[in-house]
């Protein structure tokens, strides 16, 4: 019997073992040079200026949000499908998400989705690269810029992803980008996460912010400097400092990313050959035109009631044949903590539409063309039935 695949996971290889012993024995297993080296290598990687490693992607959402000054009264739009932690952000900072609905096709939110739901309050657009295939950056920015908006780009799906011919992280059309270092992302610490950015002030802020909001250099203090250990705490900041041995895990992984992502555009290649002409599944397809997908995940759409099976009675089909699903997302609107504070989930028709269909399939480098030929079968078989 084939080995289960799942919908995700990480690909460790012996010097990203290695990597990890070397910075055990090392001086420093947290706030050392690690971290400045894999700060370093991602900015290297998107070509930004600025990068901030933080505790994880989430922790990188709340830094940005913060920096971006959202606070009570204020809103920021967060596409309805997405994972929690892009809408939870702005409610850490006291502000409120405003939802903004996505295509049906693809998932993705539209330029004109978001300008729908602009407000007087909004203070900030945090657009979200679902699956790894980027929006419509340019036109998000104008957007912006026309009432002085943040961009916060969640791009937890999308590093290695480019737009117009530029790593996404390059922070052409945003003030910031956050990525996840989480094991089914592209490159992993375990847990981890950054922010990219070009504004040094941003920057600033951030890197106070993961260190309890602790500032040490003198042209940024309020008082007088009484001693070389003098430091203030100027901002409510967090402890969300990566360890230096996430970050040499990191640092060994980012060198590998351009492999990673090739491999994953040949997987989707295969998926997207295999699957055409399928009935009832279809790929939710490439997105955006001069965007190149990163391919964090592989979705399809069913259309179940043609297929004469609930989703749930497919997964399961699925799952007996060696083949782990997913789906993304639950639209966050319906989550009852977002019910509860007035949130309808059935003002985003477009978001329901796109749940009820989607479901992502097993996607990670070390899939062979024999597993991706497997799951093609698996699917086939049971959507062609309907
Ligand atoms: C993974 C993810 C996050 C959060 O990342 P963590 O590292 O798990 O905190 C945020 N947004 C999206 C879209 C994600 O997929």
């Amino acid at each position: 019997m084939a080995s289960f695949l799942p919908y995700g996971r990480q690909l460790i290889e012996d010097d990203d073992i290695a990597a990890v012993t070397a910075a055990l024995r090392s001086d420093f297993l947290t706030t050392g040079p690690a971290i400045d080296a894999f700060e370093q290598r991602l900015c290297e990687a998107v070509g930004a200026k600025y990068a901030v490693a933080v505790a994880n992607g989430t922790a990188a959402l709340h830094a940005a949000c913060f920096a971006a000054g959202l606070g009570e009264g204020d809103e920021a739009l967060v596409p309805a499908v997405t994972f929690l932690a892009t809408a939870n952000a702005v409610r850490y900072c006291g502000a409120e998400p405003r939802f903004v609905d996505v295509d049906p096709r693809c998932g993705l939110s539209r330029p004109a989705h978001f300008e729908a739901a602009l407000t007087p309050r909004t203070r900030a657009l945090l657009p979200v690269h679902l699956t790894g295939r980027p929006v419509e950056l340019r036109a998000i920015r104008a957007l912006a810029r026309t009432r002085d908006l943040v961009v916060i780009e969640d791009a937890a799906h999308a590093l290695g992803a480019t737009y117009e011919g530029t790593p996404i992280g390059a922070g052409a059309h945003s003030d910031m980008t956050i990525f996840s270092f989480h094991p089914v992302k592209h490159v992993t610490t375990a847990e981890g996460g950054a922010i990219t950015t070009n504004d040094a002030t941003l920057a600033k802020k951030m890197r106070s912010f993961r260190s309890h909001g602790m500032v040490r250099e003198a042209a940024d203090l309020v008082n007088p400097k009484d001693g070389p250990w003098y430091y203030e705490q100027q901002d409510l900041g967090f402890n969300y400092r990566l360890t230096d041995v996430q970050a040499a895990l990191g640092t060994s992984q980012l060198a590998k990313l351009g492999r990673f992502v090739e491999r994953r555009r040949a997987i989707a290649a295969r998926y997207d050959a295999g699957l055409a002409g399928a009935r009832n599944v279809r790929p939710i397809g490439t997105g955006t035109p001069g965007a190149e997908s990163a391919y964090h995940l592989y979705a399809v759409l069913f259309d179940f009631d043609a297929i004469g099976h609930t989703r749930a009675e497919l997964v399961a089909a699925l799952h007996a044949r060696g083949v782990g699903t997913q789906v993304h997302y639950i639209p966050v609107p319906q989550q009852p903590y977002y019910a509860a504070r007035g949130h309808r989930v059935s003002d985003f028709p477009g978001a329901q539409r796109y749940y009820a269909q989607t479901l992502s399939l097993p996607m990670y480098p070390a899939l062979t063309d024999d597993d991706v030929d497997r799951v093609i079968a698996a699917v086939r078989a049971l959507a062609d039935a309907g």
